[in-house]
């Protein structure tokens, strides 16, 4: 999606609109690696401003993906919600110290965006917050019991015995101990 940004009014411009998986390559490429799935496209509710030299972006991007319970690998969806705002600039304005001298500071250091001054396109910041939205240990449920690390039941469903039997083990080798000695 390239906003041009002769395009913004006045009054602003309001965008909706959704990217499918295919323009955003990130999270394609994510889809590939990750166990995880895009169900949805992306849908995106998007405003932008023209204050001065600058274009200030704010809205917001859902997505409904499929992932894995982290603990008892159950299949679960969840839907990400992200909200943002960035601002783009054509040239990186002047900074100035306290001593009148000019000071070297990246776009990224003064929380700017550079682009060609025509054309803005949002697919990279939308990608890059819905990869921070993404859960790196998601759960079924707060409280999902996972697997046996023994049998590998899932103990959301039902109860095995492992844990006794590891606890009488444990007695048992204590009591060989004492014997042997
Ligand atoms: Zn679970
Ligand atoms: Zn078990």
């Amino acid at each position: 999606m390239q906003v041009k940004v002769k395009e913004i009014g006045a009054a602003g411009l309001n965008l909706d609109f959704s990217y499918t998986l295919e323009e955003l390559p990130v999270l394609a490429k994510m889809q590939g690696t990750a166990d995880l799935k895009f169900v949805t496209p992306v849908e995106c509710e998007i405003r932008l401003s023209k204050i001065a030299q600058m274009v200030e972006v704010c809205g917001s991007a859902r997505v409904t993906v499929a992932l894995q319970c982290s603990r008892c690998l159950a299949d679960l969806s969840s839907e990400l919600q992200v909200e943002f705002k960035q601002t783009y600039v054509e040239e990186l304005p002047d900074v100035i110290d306290e001593a009148g001298g000019e000071v070297e500071l990246s776009a990224e250091e003064m929380g700017l965006i550079l682009f060609d001054g025509e054309n803005i396109d949002l697919s990279d910041e939308i990608q890059q917050q819905i990869v921070l939205a993404i859960p790196s240990r998601p759960l079924c449920e707060e409280e999902c019991k996972g697997l046996c690390l023994t049998c590998g039941r899932n103990l959301n469903m039902a109860v095995c015995n492992c844990n006794d039997r590891n606890i009488n083990m444990h007695f048992a080798s204590l009591l060989d101990f004492k014997v042997d000695k």
